[in-house]
């Protein structure tokens, strides 16, 4: 039987085991906090802000960054149509709205035009997810932000190794948030980070994520607000210092496994993730969508992908068409490219022959460009 072909799976090694140990065996007591506190200030200095928060998820990350922002009921979040659900759930948790806006077809991120004609008094931020790596129009977004006076977010759970005009994305927006789960780039099994240049912003948060305890109160167990419980812990944060030592590797990695994609899938009538002049793509998740009117059965492909022992999933389908939502079948291009478009398995180890064996089940389901093409 062939080996399965996963989705995504971490790389580790004997570093993230060291650490992980090492926290395990001796980082309790005085020492309960020092791994979260190098990984804090470590992550800090890689993306080149002044504030880092460890959490137990990117959905905490922003749970927490929305409520301190004051976002509540009767407010409004524009964020894209296309996109994973974990970005909407925190608007809902705090009891906002969000308002789904259509992507572009080139980026398959936020379209800025369509984030400003959606904004109105109740607006209260916007978020800007770097879908699968690829990066948003942040010069449009935060322009229409500072020009509105409304936060920009940047949920850049899948960006990390992704930079924008010599920024590293997550490290641009009010506050950027990251997530650690063993699918993305950088792992630490569940666990992401808040991060912001923001000093009021950060203390807000960090009372928030310490039960409404601020740092500094001498009187003990005294919350004097109703805070959160996301916090990482110890021994994830050893071993999210190991993948931060290692973090040119990982990204590497997964631009090694897009580049031998877009070769290899070169012949075709598909476009994979964008890189745009002066950004680099992380790569998180090699993605290809086939051109419009081009014959192509994804059900039947994902079909061959499983009776091929392949991990192959869906693009994100809209927001808006899931069941919670009311449909906005008006954000066109969200709507018409998920039904065309695929993920494609990607994880650092990935090797030449297994990319073979995922591109020629790819070739056998997608006619070959045509001469005029
Ligand atoms: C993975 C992901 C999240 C959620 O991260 P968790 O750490 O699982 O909470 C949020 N936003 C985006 C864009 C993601 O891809």
């Amino acid at each position: 039987m062939k080996s399965r072909i996963h989705y995504t799976k971490p790389s580790i090694t004997g570093l993230e085991l060291r650490y992980a140990a090492d926290a395990a065996a001796n980082g309790w007591g005085e020492k309960c906090y020092d791994y979260i506190n190098r990984f804090e200030a470590e992550f800090k200095a890689h993306l080149g802000v002044r504030f880092a928060i460890a959490t137990s998820s990117c959905t905490g990350a922003l749970h927490m960054g929305m409520a301190a922002l004051g976002i509540g009921p009767g407010d409004e979040v524009i964020m894209a149509d296309t996109n994973w659900i974990a970005s909407a759930s925190p608007i809902v948790h705090v009891g906002a709205t969000p308002v789904f806006v259509d992507i572009l077809a080139d980026s398959w991120c936020l379209d800025p035009a369509l984030v400003e004609r959606a904004i109105t008094p109740r607006t209260k931020a916007i978020i800007a997810v770097h879908l699968y790596g690829n990066l948003c129009d942040m010069d449009a977004l935060l322009a229409i932000g500072a020009k509105h006076g409304i936060p920009v977010i940047e949920d850049a759970a899948e960006a990390v190794g992704s930079v924008y005009h010599g920024k590293r994305a997550g490290s641009m927006g009010r506050f950027g948030t990251f997530s650690f789960h063993g699918t993305k780039t950088l792992t630490t099994g569940e666990g992401g980070m808040f991060v912001t240049n923001d000093p009021e912003l950060y203390e807000h948060v960090l009372t928030l994520s310490n039960h409404g305890r601020a740092r500094g109160q001498t009187k003990q167990f005294w919350a004097t607000m109703i805070g959160f419980k996301y916090k990482m812990s110890n021994i994830q944060a050893a071993i999210g210092c190991a993948q931060l030592e290692r973090i040119d590797e990982l990204v590497a990695a997964k631009r090694r496994v897009f580049a031998t994609y877009q070769s290899e899938l070169a012949s075709l009538p598909v476009t994979l993730n964008p890189e745009a002049a002066d950004t680099v793509n992380g790569c998180w998740m090699p993605s290809f969508v086939v051109a419009a009117g081009v014959p192509f059965d994804r059900e039947a492909l994902l079909a061959a992908f499983q009776a091929e022992a392949i991990d192959g999933r869906v693009f994100f389908w809209p927001l808006s068409s899931l069941p919670m939502f009311t449909p906005c079948p008006e954000n066109r291009i969200a709507y018409d490219m998920c039904g065309r478009a695929c993920n494609l398995p990607s994880y650092h180890d990935l090797g030449e022959a297994d990319i073979q064996r995922v591109c020629e089940v790819v070739r056998a389901h997608v006619p070959p460009k045509p001469p005029s093409f």
